[in-house]
């Protein structure tokens, strides 16, 4: 499943083209789809006699409503994209991050202002079920289980219809749970048939590296590496040997690559080259890729965002 997204501006285009990280095929590439997807007939045209500019990836948090997980600790908050609260069918994340921002913040001040200090804000956990963001992504719950389980034409249709039904107080499938954990949807290679992208023209379709490169990504050269792999072995006998690798392909930086060296499988980390869209953390079907903050701030660096 992917969707996507055109808007032009003085001349400028941005284009953006999401793959659901609960695909089967190791074989995919979201990098190579979305070059393909601008060589559609209908679209291709928009981009003719154009300089590429920027690049950037990132994952979007569209568990919703069942996937927010508890928000307060003592002496802090979960508030927008980490505790999960964009809202896809309404299209509101960056809405749900200010206002649950603000609502966390008052939560914070009132209990400042009653003298207390890095214990949990057990309020603002509370309160956010009944704020706007909260009854919001209730009404919602359903769009995205119903389309991951049914497909785009009929998991859309009753979605909406669900989203409708819920504005008028009820639901005609209760609390719908989401299938498997993205990490859980692969299946191994042998199942699945290789999939053949085309080389990038230059003109429409790109390389990745060339990508990556303006996505103004930095990190120091010498600091630790933030993308841990735990256990090498594993990475071996079932990333490689099960799946054929899928890191190399879902990762829309080139970061991970399996090189052959001595008749062995080698793999490679170019973690220098991360734009932190955190997929790996996410799909790799083992969960034996960890992604920490590294240090110093470092990362893409995305102009007019
Ligand atoms: C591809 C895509 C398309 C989207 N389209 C839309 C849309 O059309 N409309 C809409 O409303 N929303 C959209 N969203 C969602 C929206 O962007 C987010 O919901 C919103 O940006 C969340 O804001 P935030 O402040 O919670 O988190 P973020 O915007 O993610 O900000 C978190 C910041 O914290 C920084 N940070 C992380 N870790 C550390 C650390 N350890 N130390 C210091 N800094 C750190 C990050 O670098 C980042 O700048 C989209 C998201 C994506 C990924
Ligand atoms: S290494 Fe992981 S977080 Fe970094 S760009 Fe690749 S998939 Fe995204």
């Amino acid at each position: 499943m992917a969707r996507s997204s055109i808007t032009f501006d003085d001349n400028l285009v941005s284009v953006g083209f999401v793959v659901h990280l609960n695909y089967q095929n190791p074989y995919l590439s979201p990098f190579e789809e979305f070059q393909r997807f601008k060589t559609h007939p209908l679209i291709r045209d928009t981009f003719a006699g154009g300089k590429r500019i920027s690049y950037g990836a990132r994952a979007i948090t569209e568990g919703g409503y069942q996937s927010v997980p508890k928000l307060a600790f003592p002496g802090g908050a979960l508030i927008g994209c980490a505790a999960g609260f964009v809202n896809v069918p309404r299209i509101k994340g960056s809405h749900n991050a200010m206002l649950s921002g603000m609502l966390a913040a008052e939560h914070v001040a009132a209990a400042l202002a009653h003298g207390r200090a890095n214990d949990e804000l057990a309020d603002y956990e509370a309160a956010w079920r009944s704020s706007p963001v909260g009854r919001d992504l209730w009404r919602v719950r359903n769009a995205k289980p119903l389309w991951s389980k049914l497909g785009t034409l009929a998991g859309v249709a009753l979605g909406g219809l669900d989203m409708w039904t819920n504005t008028l107080g009820f639901s005609l499938f209760g609390t719908l749970k989401h299938g498997k954990a993205d990490f859980a949807t692969l299946k191994p290679a042998a199942q699945c048939r290789p999939i053949a992208y085309q080389k990038p023209d230059g003109k429409l379709t790109f390389d990745r590296l060339s990508s990556v490169y303006l996505s103004n990504t930095n990190h120091e050269e010498d600091q630790p590496v933030h993308l841990l792999v735990r256990d090498g072995n594993l990475q071996k006998s079932s990333e490689h040997d099960v799946y054929a690798g899928p890191s190399a392909r879902y990762c829309p930086a080139g970061v991970y690559e399996w090189v052959e060296e001595g008749g062995q499988p080698r793999y490679v980390i170019n973690a220098q080259n991360c734009v932190h869209c955190k997929t790996c953390d996410i799909k790799d079907p083992n969960q034996n890729i960890n992604w920490v903050p590294p240090e110093g701030g470092g990362g893409p660096n995305y102009p007019n965002m």
